[in-house]
């Protein structure tokens, strides 16, 4: 009777060597979208690149209800999110296969009058942006990429600490000879998030009688670089992000160890699937690949989740805001986001039966939250049925995933505010280890699972 007994198998028993490269090379274009993208504004600018060489254009203005079949268009939101459409043979308003990512991660910002001088050193005032454990983000190479908005409407693009011949930046910490009353405070208490002070110089400028020479001489070399004063801080938005490049991980090189694999390992698994969606043949469904900003705080805004942007880009592909909300009821979305795969070191927050393990494939979270499922949008059973069916008939190795034991703590994603439209809504995405870490460990082949489960939304009718 052990064909009534339900096992997931571990990629590496399930595919055959023909899948196996197939993962390889898929991980290959992943690792180099993740070292041009390690911002949200970095993200898009990529994704519109790769989408444009495959036949992307700008949403034309105005009533877009009349696109074309096999219409491949795209909207950027300022930069920091972006909507693209593949136009399917029945038309938008009779529904559309939305696969929805968020490429914001978790950082180091600037604050806004950043720069200060103390003990003939010069640093940057941070604040961090998502949820980290600060002890993870002092002493390592951190690199600054963002823009510098200046007043006359010019855009002075950053990024500096990721070429082997530019400097890189770091937060100090404390010696473990003098750390003896640090170690006594718990994890949470022993780094505030006003001591994250990144070191951004130790050279004055002037003799000694100058005021504020270590300060000035900082703003002397960013004047000199980007052409920029202080008061430009004022309108920038600085990301410190962990300095480095994507590297393959373990002796098998069987994972990647990244900045950002939360959420760019599903951005990029969402943003390929829509750009191989051939274009001779437009799919039966139209085709939405949504990359938002702002999840790692609430999806808040506009360039969140929860913006009213979606509607009105929605309108414009279904001919009206009244067609908008009868295609989102015959929408359905995955929510492509990471979640947590079972880490040995640490079983005691996880349930091993409902963990997502590594190298078992996508993970599919029927909900998330926190406590008594509270904040989630729960997906229907139905749901997780149709999901069942799709990713059988099309090769996608699946799990099913939860982040961690009963009331052991809790997350959100996009999923609710994509239901809470009426779009029937479900959450999955690559089991990550160490998530929201400076560097985080996927598997290639649960991030090419990924891609494939994508591929298969977009490429059927669900
Ligand atoms: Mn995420
Ligand atoms: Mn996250």
């Amino acid at each position: 009777m052990s064909e009534l007994i339900y096992k997931n198998k571990n990629a590496f028993d399930a595919l055959g060597e023909e899948e196996l490269e197939n993962a390889r090379l898929y991980a290959e274009g992943y690792k180099k979208f993740l070292d041009a993208a390690k911002t949200e504004r970095e993200a898009v600018r990529e994704a519109i690149t790769l989408a444009e060489a495959r036949g992307f254009v700008p949403l034309p203005e105005g009533d877009g209800g009349a696109l074309a079949p096999g219409s491949r268009v795209y909207k950027s939101v300022g930069g920091k999110a972006l909507f693209l459409a593949v136009i399917g043979e029945t038309p938008p308003r009779d529904g559309i296969n939305f696969a929805g990512a968020h490429v914001d991660s978790p950082r180091l910002d600037l604050k806004q009058l950043p720069l200060y001088e103390d003990g003939e050193m010069a640093f940057f005032k941070t604040h961090y942006y998502g949820g980290i454990k600060k002890y993870q983000w002092v002493t390592l190479p951190l690199a600054l990429h963002g823009v510098a908005a200046k007043a006359d409407g010019t855009l002075v693009p950053v990024n500096i600490g990721e070429k082997e011949d530019e400097p890189v930046f770091f937060v100090s910490d404390l010696l473990p000879h003098l750390g003896r009353e640090q170690s006594k405070k718990t994890l949470s208490e022993a780094f505030t998030g006003e001591q994250l002070n990144i070191l951004a110089g130790t050279k004055p400028t002037g003799g000694e009688k100058n005021e504020n020479r270590f300060k000035t001489a900082v703003l002397k070399l960013l004047h000199a670089k980007y052409g920029i004063a202080e008061e430009d801080f004022l309108s920038a938005e600085l990301e410190a992000v962990p300095a480095g490049r994507a590297r393959d991980a373990g002796f098998d090189s069987s994972l990647i160890l990244a900045y950002g694999h939360d959420d760019r390992s599903c951005t990029y698994a969402a943003l390929k699937a829509i750009l191989d969606l051939d274009g001779s043949a437009p799919p039966k469904k139209t085709a939405v690949c949504i990359l938002t900003d702002k999840e790692e705080i609430g999806s808040e805004g506009v360039t969140g989740s929860q913006s009213r942007i979606l509607e009105s880009f929605t309108a414009r592909l279904a001919g009206g805001a009244e067609q908008a909300a009868r295609c989102f009821e015959s929408s359905f979305c995955l929510s492509a986001d990471v979640c947590n795969a079972f880490d040995p070191n640490f079983p005691d927050v996880s349930e091993k039966n409902n963990s997502a393990q590594l190298n078992h494939g996508m993970g599919i979270m029927k909900f998330t939250g926190s406590g008594g499922k509270s904040g989630s949008s729960d997906a229907s059973a139905e749901t997780v049925a149709k999901l069942r069916r799709l990713f059988a008939e099309n090769g996608v190795l699946w799990q099913m995933a939860e982040l961690g034991k009963v009331d052991q703590g809790g997350g959100g994603t996009i999923a609710k505010y994509m239901a809470n439209r009426g779009i029937e809504t479900i959450d999955a995405g690559v089991p990550v280890i160490s998530m929201h870490a400076p560097w985080e460990a996927a598997s290639k082949l649960d991030c090419y699972m990924t891609y494939k489960g994508i591929a298969a939304l977009y490429g059927n009718e669900i």
